[in-house]
């Protein structure tokens, strides 16, 4: 039988377009959370739809970068400067992902940014609305259309409107907040009403998807069921499905010459000292400066550990040109300079920090020879560096110190130890006695994780949202 078309709808396309000439274009596939999952996806004839991270203002180009673009399967959404500054920037970047993370609303200048929410929800409606238009352009009868994230929270009721039988699904891929805190949000309900308009909407942990009833509960005046929000007998599906990772593609990679050769070398480099690990997007969320402070009172309490660890901190560039973002990288760099002043030697430093991302094999490398890796989001909708450094663990089986704010501690509690990133002291204490962790304690611990991140992959992941999809739809007729 033939696939089923799946049409997934996000903010970004899954390549970066380089303009080469007037009608030529570059296309590289990029990395990222949403792209790493849903390249396993099989099962479906997928297509993606979304912006591809430039501007475009002249139709030659649109129609070449259109053209290369199919050929990968991805169908363009053309946003202007404007546009992308307000929705993205602005909506998206500074409004929704703090909120949602508990960071709150900026506040830097109260009133502009009181005056200035407004443009920018119209703009989020707007860029949200064109998403529709190129959903419908290519929607065929029997589609799945999965929309995906905060930046398209507008689209399932965009897309109902144009066709009240196309199936809609929606899915979160940070937190969502306590109904305490999404409803300081001014577009609380509008936000709320367009989500529920997708037949089934999905969230990591049972935790965010229990948050979005009750705000529905609370702010609509809806009612919560077992199954998910009704308005006036229309049943909205919510539900948790947590993502996995490709992890049969990090398996492999230890083998590949490459990654043993960077295995090597890093080894050598790191002879007669325990390796820690972190690797994150230099974001607010990922709490990097909470990690670092950790680490120092680690080394503070243990001189005799002073010379015989090391930790490697990936801080990846991330809204680079955000005055929030930078103050956070010189606040990183002054920590990581104090401390590797206090316990550096004329030979050797205790922090590796690099403000760069590394690429696929020396990162498999880099997880595969780690002793213990520190994740300390504090808040994180999944986090799935502490899934993709289980998988690289086969046979070194470290330790995974992982936050009980990441929604990776829902499914890797058992075999990590969770740790409340706010709290130096603990985290201090976990780096001890992670370090001292006996062989058969880190193997137990290191099995239960293991089988889970083989077990649930992103495959499945994917799977498991669309097959619920199709089965809702289903009910739903049913039930007229
Ligand atoms: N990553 C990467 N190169 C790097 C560091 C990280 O490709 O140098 C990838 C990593 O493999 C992971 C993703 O970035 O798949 C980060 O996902 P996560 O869910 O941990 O956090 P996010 O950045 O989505 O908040």
């Amino acid at each position: 039988p033939a696939k089923q078309r799946l049409l997934v709808v996000a903010n970004r396309l899954p390549v970066s377009a380089t303009r080469k000439g007037e009608d030529s274009w570059q296309l590289e596939m990029s990395v990222g959370g949403l792209v790493t999952a849903l390249l396993g996806v099989k099962e479906f004839d997928a297509r993606w739809i979304g912006w591809a991270g430039v501007n475009v203002a002249d139709d030659v180009g649109q129609r070449a970068l259109t053209k290369a673009l199919a050929e990968k399967r991805c169908i363009p959404v053309f946003l202007d400067e404007e546009i992308v500054h307000q929705y993205y920037n602005g909506y998206c970047n500074n409004i929704l992902w703090p909120l949602f993370h508990y960071l709150g609303l900026p506040q830097e200048d109260r009133l502009a940014t009181t005056r200035s929410f407004q443009s920018q929800f119209d703009a989020y409606k707007k860029a949200n609305q064109m998403f529709a238009d190129v959903v419908n352009q290519h929607y065929e009868e029997g589609d799945v259309v999965w929309c995906h994230d905060y930046h398209l929270m507008f689209l399932p009721k965009c897309l109902k409107e144009y066709n009240s039988k196309m199936k809609v699904g929606w899915f979160l891929h940070t937190p969502f907040p306590s109904s305490e805190i999404h409803r300081n949000l001014p577009s609380r309900s509008e936000l709320l009403r367009s989500v529920i308009a997708a037949d089934l909407v999905g969230f990591h942990t049972y935790d965010y998807a229990r948050h979005f009833v009750s705000a529905c509960t609370r702010i609509l005046g809806l009612e919560g069921t077992p199954e998910g929000v009704e308005d006036q007998g229309k049943l909205t599906r919510v539900a948790a499905f947590p993502i996995g990772i490709d992890s049969e593609r990090f398996v492999r990679a230890i083998d590949l010459p490459p990654v043993q050769e960077h295995m090597k070398e890093l080894k050598q480099r790191f002879a007669g000292r325990k390796v820690m690990l972190g690797v994150d997007r230099l974001d607010m969320i990922k709490g990097i400066p909470q990690k670092i402070l950790a680490f120092e009172k680690f080394l503070e309490e243990n001189p005799q550990w002073r010379d015989k660890v090391v930790l490697l901190q990936i801080a990846v560039p991330t809204r680079t040109d955000v005055p929030d973002y930078q103050k956070l990288t010189s606040q990183v760099h002054e920590i990581v300079g104090r401390i590797n002043g206090r316990f550096g030697t004329l030979t050797a430093v205790p922090i590796h920090h690099l403000d760069r991302s590394l690429d696929f094999h020396a990162l498999c490398a880099l997880y595969a020879v780690t002793d213990v890796a520190l994740v300390t989001s504090l808040r994180d909708g999944m986090n799935l560096v502490s899934y993709e450094f289980v998988a690289c663990q086969a046979s070194k089986k470290g330790v995974l110190i992982l936050s009980e704010f990441a929604g990776a501690a829902q499914s890797l509690g058992a075999g990590a130890i969770l740790v409340n990133p706010w709290n130096i002291t603990e985290v201090a204490a976990s780096i001890k006695y992670a370090l001292d962790m006996p062989a058969d304690e880190r193997e137990k611990r290191h099995q239960h994780n293991f089988k889970h991140v083989t077990t649930h992959t992103s495959q499945e992941w994917a799977a498991t949202f669309v097959s619920e999809l199709n089965d809702t739809i289903v009910e739903a007729q049913l039930r007229t």
